[in-house]
């Protein structure tokens, strides 16, 4: 993808000129350079994208495409990411400032997701119901449920897009996608490969621009049928109060402030490890951070150890290098967020035991150091709330029982990690601890095939495996009447 070029919104399988004229600037966070400028959608440029779905929607060529047919364009999708995955990543990374390596990753992967939906598409079916009478047939049917939009957030692009599209395509649905302001390149190039891969024109929609312009006309257009949101806490819940008021469904993937937990019968070097995957892989800018860590007083010394020396070797620099372990903060304000949350720690009585500086990463960027907070608790807001940057809070704990209620105390839902070699321990913390996913003894890991979800203030409804599925279709109930006979006394109802 060359860079500094102008971007236009891709509405009915082609570049659309937005409605204002207007343009924005993204910018290469490790280094403040513009790479290109983007159509700055808004609520016309919204209606002709939810248009174009809705036709698309109501197209046989599209709405009758077997359901086979559906997956194999899927595949074919899967596959044309798969060829361009070095392209998409070098973009993702420029755009967010995530390392090259973290984000190869991710697109060496993602072809998984639309390959697990292009198999899924024909195995999507309703059932037959028993009736208390033979002559009378029952069964339901999953239908698709007509435009969906999806915004998402800056922090893993096409992942996340990927897992709102693939499965509400699978389903049949037809999609408007309004991706971060921050990062619009990538979005906007999977929207092209979906044409090349065979999907009608209109299946696939992008408006690109900023929430309150481009994001909320989505939410409100009268034609949405569904809303899938991924990002903050904050905007989910506007998005939720929208959606509810016209009585569309939501799929919410929102925050988090994940405890990570060392037991006492931990192997103290893989936690650490696992500490350090979990705070600092992404620079933090993950929603499943493990930010809150607790370890058990008989290792906490060792653990802070291990965890501090190697945020201290952590080489920050320019993503692009393979061996650079941390990149910057995806743009200013998140950079200055960071900041000013290690500053309010001091404040609240919090020691920095190591980073806890703002850097330029000697190349002009919006970078921050690894930072280690102890002398913290549950009360404090840099322990409550979700700081997003490579910030870990450190404390110590003595019974199971008192890390539980530590962990569960929270706002949010999303992950928690156990490092254990207690099987017993493992299953019992894993059945109390209140998050949608649970990893003992490893963390972040991730597959289309396994469904995730947020509790509590992290979200609402299920991403991932078959489960999603349901997020995207509604049931209709059939009842055929087989006897020909007269119909009986219309007072009486029957089954
Ligand atoms: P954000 O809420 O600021 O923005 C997310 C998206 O919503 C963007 O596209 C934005 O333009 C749009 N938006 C903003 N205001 C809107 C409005 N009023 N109406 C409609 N759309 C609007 O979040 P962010 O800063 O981009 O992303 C970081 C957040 O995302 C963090 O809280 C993180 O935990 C969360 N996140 C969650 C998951 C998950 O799976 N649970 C995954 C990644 C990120």
């Amino acid at each position: 993808m060359s860079e500094r070029k102008t971007l236009q919104h891709f509405i009915d399988g082609k570049p659309a000129e937005p409605d204002s004229g207007q343009y924005f600037a993204s910018t290469n966070p490790a280094n403040r350079e513009v790479l290109y400028e983007a159509a700055r959608g808004n609520a016309a440029d919204v209606d002709a994208a939810v248009r174009s779905a809705r036709r698309a929607f109501e197209d046989p060529r599209w709405r009758d495409l077997s359901q086979t047919k559906r997956g194999h364009l899927l595949r074919r999708l899967g596959d044309l990411v798969a060829e361009n995955a070095e392209e998409l990543a070098r973009s993702e990374s420029l755009d967010n400032g995530k390392l090259l390596r973290e984000m190869r990753g991710q697109l060496t992967t993602l072809p998984e997701y639309y390959y697990y939906y292009a198999g899924l598409a024909d195995k999507i079916n309703g059932d037959t119901i028993p009736t208390s009478d033979r002559r009378v047939l029952n069964y339901t049917t999953r239908e698709p449920l007509g435009v969906v939009g999806a915004i998402t957030p800056w922090n893993s692009p096409l992942t996340l897009t990927t897992s709102k599209l693939a499965p509400a395509l699978c389903a049949g649905n037809t999609v408007v996608i309004k991706p971060s302001e921050y990062t619009s390149a990538t979005v906007l190039r999977l929207a092209e490969l979906a044409i090349e891969a065979g999907f009608p024109p209109g299946a696939v929609n992008v408006v690109t621009g900023f929430g309150v312009e481009a994001g909320q006309p989505l939410v409100d257009h009268p034609a949405l049928a569904k809303i899938s949101f991924t990002g903050s806490t904050a905007t989910g819940s506007r998005i939720a109060s929208s959606a509810a008021g016209r009585f569309i469904g939501s799929t919410l993937e929102l925050g988090g402030k994940s405890p990570n937990i060392v037991f006492d019968d931990a192997d103290v070097a893989n936690a650490a490890t696992g500490v350090v995957a979990g705070i600092f892989a992404a620079a933090g800018q993950t929603c499943i951070a493990g930010s809150r860590v607790f370890a058990h007083r008989a290792v906490y010394d060792e653990l802070l150890e291990r965890v501090t020396e190697r945020a201290r070797s952590i080489r920050i620099g320019d993503p692009l290098d393979e061996t650079t372990e941390l990149g910057p903060l995806a743009f200013e304000d998140q950079r200055d967020k960071v900041a000013s949350y290690v500053d309010l720690g001091r404040s609240e009585g919090a020691r920095v035991l190591t980073g806890g500086q703002a850097t330029d990463g000697g190349l002009g960027g919006y970078f921050y150091e690894p930072t280690v907070l102890v002398d913290v608790n549950n009360d404090m807001r840099v322990v409550r709330e979700e700081i997003f940057g490579p910030v870990a809070a450190i404390m110590p704990f003595d019974t199971e029982d008192e890390v539980i209620r530590l962990a569960n105390d929270t706002e949010y839902g999303l992950a928690a990690g156990v490092w254990t070699s207690n099987l017993a321990r493992a299953h019992r913390v894993a059945g109390r601890l209140e998050a949608g996913t649970i990893w003992v003894n490893t963390y972040r890991a991730m597959s289309p095939m396994s469904p995730r979800q947020g509790f509590k203030s992290s979200g609402v409804g299920v991403e991932h495996g078959t489960e999603t599925i349901r997020e995207y279709t509604r049931l209709k109930s059939v009842w055929i009447n087989t006897d020909e006979g007269p119909v009986p006394d219309p007072f009486v109802l029957r089954s």
